[in-house]
């Protein structure tokens, strides 16, 4: 199974990586992670990428392309693999394919996990943590039982500086404009898959295991 996930920041797309990759038995590459380990190893590959990095630029597509296939090469990607953050972009998605080709790989299906904008800024602005324990809260869907105190340990919760309603709307609207043209791109190959991920996180994962079925 060699699968690509999609979806918006606030989507709950973690959730349904974990369930996947746990239900197909595949590797999960996030692209976050492999960069983290690249860096961290000092490879060359990492270390090109600190530079842009450090400079606070993008690192250029064909470094992010060349770490991703330095994983995907690796063995236990032969029987199939979760890509998670990668591609972002078309270009990404048609570089992707060039190297799949060489590999002689197939992407099964390309999951998009859809939520509606003003239900995602509605997400993220209700979200509440606690400051000592972390615990999290949403004042409309998972409310605290005194307004603003945790329920664990009695402390005060707060609101992430970048979760106020200006800030996730760029955040969603960069996404959108962003990967519009990567899900036409996949959509055109008859390998997208739209999974409404307004629903409980329960139905949201039986969904996808109807798309993709029960093998492993
Ligand atoms: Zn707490």
């Amino acid at each position: 199974m060699k699968l690509v996930l999609l979806g918006p920041p606030g989507a709950g797309k973690g959730t349904q990586a974990s369930n996947i990759v746990k239900k197909y038995q595949i590797p999960h590459i996030s692209t976050g992670d492999i960069f983290r380990k690249n860096i961290k190893e000092n490879t060359e590959l990492g270390l090109k990428a600190k530079e842009y990095m450090d400079k606070g630029l993008l690192v250029p597509d064909d470094i992010v392309v060349a770490i991703v296939k330095d994983r995907l090469i690796q063995d236990d990607c032969k029987k199939g693999f979760l890509l998670d953050g990668f591609p972002r972009t078309d270009a990404q998605a048609k570089a992707l394919d060039t190297e799949l080709q060489n590999l002689e790989f197939n992407l099964d299906y390309v999951i998009n996990i859809e939520v509606d904008k003003d239900a995602l800024i509605n997400r993220a602005i209700g979200r509440r943590i606690c400051k000592e324990c972390g615990a999290t809260y949403h004042v409309e869907f998972n409310p605290p039982s005194a307004t603003e105190i945790c329920d664990e340990c009695g402390n005060e919760l707060y609101q992430r500086k970048d979760d106020t309603e200006a800030t996730v709307k760029t955040r969603i609207e960069v996404y959108l404009e962003q990967t519009k043209p990567l899900i036409d791109y996949y959509n055109k190959q008859n390998i997208l898959v739209n999974i409404n991920g307004l629903q409980d996180i329960d139905k949201v994962f039986s969904d996808i295991t109807d798309v993709l079925g029960s093998e492993k």
